[in-house]
């Protein structure tokens, strides 16, 4: 039996799904306009554990696990006009690094990834359905949802009103009625991405994205919603009131789970404060097996504080493992680790208990986390010399100058025959390991 801590029951519950055959999860994914950072590495890591633990229970085709691309978004239109180029190169680019990264960090892709560009219909629909409930009104080019239309509106957040306006930290427009009503549809100026409506032509506010995707391709409700704590308001507030108000009181998700922040120091780690650390730079000098530990190594729920012993000490623990596994292919999972993860994904417990196991049954119940993937010989060869990779990149640059693109797809190949991933980006080539 697994039990999750649920948001809004605000306590540890069972995790009974409506249908155990086709249990439905959807987790809030990146918005396509830069490199992720660590911090956003921790939900695709903490929900790809919980995709595995649910699989292993319940059955391998028993799930269906769906994270969204935000492709349209102020974001990417800024840094589309910065660079002079369609939002669809940015969105492109980004959304093919953040798969690179994650796919580094053993997260499995999701099975459904719906794109925001690619569900405008959905979207406009349920607005003219909350329209024609009396939850949202037109004014001005813009849709809004009415927030005191919803008597329900702040359950999950727990917020009161005032804390809610604050909270939502817009700037209170003339043609909203209520200075909490948020933004379902807002028009695209000439040379703006945006798409024809009943109200003009125009793009979708983020929050409205998740609840129409939702009922596409999920239904209208489902087993588990997860994301990030910064996301329970406005965004998950926002997106149970339009599904709640559409669907005609139907609930939009059974569990609400949400994972901590990725710290450093002090700060949460953040690219609007600028103290981010990406994927891309540390996995020039780690593994991702061992990013992938580290962010598992403190219970979800809690803070993670990001620092360079907590790396250390996760690739000093997955050696020991990795020594103590040998040769063993997997055998059963360990009952003690399978409890510690079914008691509200305690991770740390599990390590912990992952420590006192050794050969078949340790490889097992590793691979249930998403770690001991390589063979114990492959990750202590992975400590190998790499000096000579920056050096082959020059001579790769040289060989494209010259347009010697034979050359060059040689060494782009013989360095990916040794596990050197090369990525071209704006600012050159970068490498990682696979
Ligand atoms: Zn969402």
């Amino acid at each position: 039996m697994i039990r999750l801590h649920d948001t809004l029951a605000r306590e540890k519950r069972e995790f009974v799904p409506a249908d155990p055959k086709r249990i439905t999860m959807y987790v809030c994914g990146p918005t396509v306009y830069g490199r992720a950072h660590i911090g956003n590495a921790r939900p695709a890591v903490v929900f790809d554990t919980l995709a595995r633990l649910i699989r292993h229970d319940f059955g391998e085709d028993s799930l269906v696990y769906a994270r969204n691309v935000t492709d349209v978004d102020d974001k990417i239109i800024a840094a589309a006009e910065a660079e002079g180029v369609d939002p669809s190169v940015i969105t492109e680019r980004y959304e093919r690094f953040y798969l690179e990264d994650m796919g580094a960090l053993g997260v499995r892709p999701p099975d459904l990834a719906p794109h925001a560009t690619q569900e405008i219909g959905p979207m406009v629909a349920l607005i003219a359905r909350l329209i024609e409930t009396g939850n949202a009104y037109a004014a001005e080019g813009h849709v809004l949802f009415s927030v005191p239309s919803d008597p329900d509106y702040g359950d999950l957040s727990k917020r009161d009103r005032d804390a809610m306006i604050a909270g939502a930290r817009v700037e209170v427009a003339p043609y909203k009625r209520d200075p909490a009503d948020f933004v379902l549809w807002k028009p695209s100026p000439q040379g703006v991405i945006g798409w024809d409506s009943p109200w003009g032509r125009g793009r979708p506010g983020w929050h409205l994205e998740c609840s129409a995707m939702i009922a596409a391709h999920l239904g209208e409700t489902i087993d588990i919603h997860g994301g990030g704590l910064d996301l329970i308001f406005p965004h998950h507030e926002n997106e149970i009131a339009q599904s709640r108000c559409a669907h005609g009181g139907a609930p939009l998700a059974r569990y609400w789970v949400h994972n901590g922040f990725v710290d450093m120091g002090a700060e949460k780690m953040s690219k609007s404060l600028g103290n981010i650390v990406t994927p891309e730079d540390l996995l020039k000098s780690h593994r991702g097996e061992t990013l992938r530990l580290a962010l598992l190594s403190a219970h979800y729920r809690q803070p993670l504080p990001w620092t360079e012993a907590l790396i250390a000490q996760a690739k000093a623990t997955l050696d020991g493992l990795y020594r103590k596994a040998g040769d063993a292919d997997p055998g059963e999972v360990d009952e003690g680790v399978l409890d510690a993860l079914r008691d509200d994904l305690n991770t740390p417990l599990a390590l912990s208990r992952l420590a006192q196991l050794e050969g078949a049954t340790l490889r097992a119940s590793a691979q249930l986390l998403g770690l001991l993937g390589s063979t114990s010989a492959d990750w202590f060869q992975g400590d190998g010399d790499s000096s000579d990779v920056d050096a082959r990149i020059a001579e790769r640059a040289e060989a494209k100058k010259n347009r010697d693109f034979a050359a060059a797809d040689l060494i782009r190949d013989e360095l990916k025959a040794e596990g050197i991933i090369l990525e071209d980006g704006p600012g050159g080539t970068t490498w990682r390991r696979e």
